[in-house]
């Protein structure tokens, strides 16, 4: 079994979720007692969210290729960004090592490709809505992609940031997730991702109205083929 280098703390809550998910996967997969092998590094995520809101993409780069490098060096074989949004960065982590990097986005193209989607609304921060490099990743690999509207959008990026990282959970925000999922798929989506690895947090994606990928959990599965494969 391959060692997994994780780059976590963005945030820590779906971080939890990750630790949890691979040794699951793996208990699943190997039986008896056996779990996952995995370097974790936590990044405080004050500075970093700041540096993402002041669009200091070259400096969050420095700050993950770093933590990719440490991984590397104490053994990791492949390397896994906790997080959909910090795959700005995947570039700068990638060149950073020469293991793998497991993409977050490739790992869900793949998982909504197997559950039959063909157009994909992603939810997630601002940033992985807004900004092409997540969008394009999916598209390369064959998906539409839609968003929601920029009240929605910034509805979203304020759940995320104010509550679904520091842990909150509402009904008030779980039920304007869902109607923002309402009204995507009236707008033509036939799939809903997850493309936040809190959302998990607030949302079951099996209890959705369509075909949902928790991107979080597609990561971690691609993550054990790669470790046991
Ligand atoms: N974990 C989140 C994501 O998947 C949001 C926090 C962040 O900006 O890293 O994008």
């Amino acid at each position: 079994m391959k060692i997994l280098g994780l780059i976590g703390g963005m945030s820590a809550e779906s971080t939890t979720v990750y630790y949890q998910t691979l040794n699951g996967l793996v208990r699943a997969r190997l039986g008896g007692l056996h779990s996952a092998q995995i370097l974790l590094r936590s990044l405080d995520f004050a500075p970093i969210a700041k540096l993402q809101s002041a669009g200091d993409w070259d400096a969050t780069g420095v700050i993950l290729a770093d933590a990719a490098a440490r991984l590397e060096a104490a053994g990791a074989e492949a390397i896994l960004i906790c997080a959909n949004t910090m795959h700005l960065n995947a570039p700068q982590v990638q060149a950073a090592v020469r293991c793998p990097l497991i993409h977050i986005g490739d790992a869900t193209a793949e998982a909504l490709k197997a559950r039959g989607v063909t157009k994909a609304l992603l939810l997630g921060t601002r940033f992985t809505m807004e900004k092409p490099f997540y969008a394009e990743r999916l598209e390369a690999a064959g998906l539409g992609v839609l968003t929601p509207d920029p009240t929605d959008r910034e509805r979203l990026h304020a759940i995320i940031y104010d509550e679904l990282v520091v842990g909150v959970i509402t009904e008030a925000s779980r039920a304007a997730v869902l109607a923002m999922i309402d009204r995507g798929l009236a707008a033509g989506a036939d799939g809903i991702i997850f493309g936040c690895t809190e959302i998990g947090l607030l949302l079951d994606p099996a209890a959705m109205p369509a075909p949902t990928v928790d991107t979080a959990i597609a990561h971690c599965e691609a993550a054990v083929d790669f470790a046991l494969g």
